[in-house]
């Protein structure tokens, strides 16, 4: 019976992966997987998770039954005051709420099953580039999929007016996907005053924002700053969702942790709205699993804590920093062509090199750099020990 089914197109950063995996080049790099790597190319588990894993397997009291449907309460508190501020007055008016979802994939998908269903949204509009998964999750709950500009390839910066133009043509009421920080693939965030002009927009033209906030803490190290964008919206006065991811943050991955965090106007829709998300969650994952969720919800309810945690995550974007920086110097002192002004001009854990489909084949084929197609590499899969090898190996892209 199953002789006529298709074979899927391959996830491409699950497929480098692989090859990655299978590759014995002992230079292999790979700079494909968004995920943190100490500059000795290893996963980093937070000290201060490995802690708190410690005090829960030795606490009585916690037991393996089920959460609520809408996830852990005091996590979804404290992931809201994390992205909002503990002071924000839509926390102080009640009319904030958040549900925990399986990673950022899952909050997406979350949001944009309930505007389908209960919203009547149609229409969803994504950047154009934009992390892979915004388009078939949008598709895969049945809505339309455009794209509004946001990257000009030739100048190698946001094409703001393309962006502009765009969300003035959309029609009222579609849901506008943002990247609320770090944008991925590009690296390259609007200015405060091109926010306020996409809220303008958004206001007048009756928009819907969807923030996808899957890197805070990642691009100025500064988990306050890094919600600007998603605050302002809140001072604004727009009703939104905000998906948050904790895979990267808390470097917890496999643990499928997220929080979807709704804004209203009044406290008073915010039942029904719960209500209406977890008749979507019980039909998908019922309820969800509560080690990621305990790690979090510890962390940040404790300010000791909460102080180291800070500490690790700048640790986290700080070397990534150091990564640019030394990958641009290299490249500019081995005049390989281009400014490279790009690569220390783009934040957050990912780099849109420039680099064309057929100089990434070069990347991969002859050196073993495993990295995106469309030239995305991410930063952290960079090290002081690898580094030289991949200025070396870009050098020999651009030139052949
Ligand atoms: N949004 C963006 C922009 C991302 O880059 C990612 C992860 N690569 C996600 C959402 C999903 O995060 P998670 O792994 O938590 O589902």
């Amino acid at each position: 019976i199953f002789s006529d089914v298709k074979m899927g197109p391959t996830i491409e950063v699950f497929a480098l992966t692989r090859r990655y995996n299978e590759d014995t080049c002992p230079e292999k790099v790979n700079l494909g997987v968004g995920a943190y790597r100490t500059d000795e190319g290893k996963p980093w588990v937070l000290p201060m998770v490995t802690q708190v894993e410690r005090q829960m397997a030795l606490d009585p009291t916690l037991n393996h039954e089920y959460l609520p449907v809408a996830g852990l309460p005091a996590f979804r508190a404290a992931a809201c005051r994390l992205m909002l501020g503990s002071d924000n007055p839509a926390i102080l008016e009640n009319r904030v709420e958040g549900i925990q979802v399986q990673g950022g994939t899952g909050g997406i998908r979350l949001a944009i099953e309930f505007l389908k269903r209960n919203m009547d949204s149609k229409v969803a509009y994504v950047s154009n580039p934009t992390w892979g998964n915004h388009k078939t999750i949008a598709s895969s709950a049945g809505l339309e999929v455009r794209q509004y500009r946001y990257w000009h390839p030739k100048e190698l910066k946001v094409d703001f007016n393309g962006l502009v133009e765009d969300l003035k043509a959309a029609p009222e009421g579609a849901v506008i996907i943002l990247h609320a920080v770090a944008h991925n693939p590009t690296g390259i965030d609007l200015t405060m005053s091109q926010w306020k002009e996409v809220a303008d927009i958004m206001q007048k033209r009756k928009l819907f924002p969807l923030m996808d906030c899957a890197y805070q803490g990642f691009a100025s190290g500064d988990l306050d700053a890094d919600a600007e964008a998603v605050r302002y919206f809140v001072q604004r006065g727009f009703e939104l969702f905000i998906c948050q991811s904790f895979s990267k943050n808390f470097g917890l991955y496999n643990e499928r942790i997220g929080n979807l965090c709704i804004v209203t106007k009044t406290p008073e829709v915010i039942p029904q709205i719960r209500s209406q998300m977890e008749i979507i969650c019980r039909t998908i994952w019922s309820n969800p699993s509560h080690h990621g969720a305990r790690i979090v919800a510890t962390i940040l309810d404790n300010p000791a804590s909460y102080q180291e945690w800070k500490q690790q995550v700048m640790t986290m974007a700080t070397r990534i920093k150091e990564m640019r920086k030394m990958m641009c110097s290299k490249l500019r002192q081995k005049k390989t062509p281009g400014s490279w002004n790009h690569i220390l001009e783009q934040i957050g854990m990912f780099s849109f090199t420039g680099l064309s489909a057929d100089q990434v084949r070069i990347m991969v084929e002859k050196y073993h750099i495993y990295m995106l197609s469309n030239g995305r590499i991410s930063m952290a899969g960079l090290t002081t020990k690898n580094v030289d090898y991949v200025v070396d190996a870009i050098h020999d892209a651009i030139e052949a």
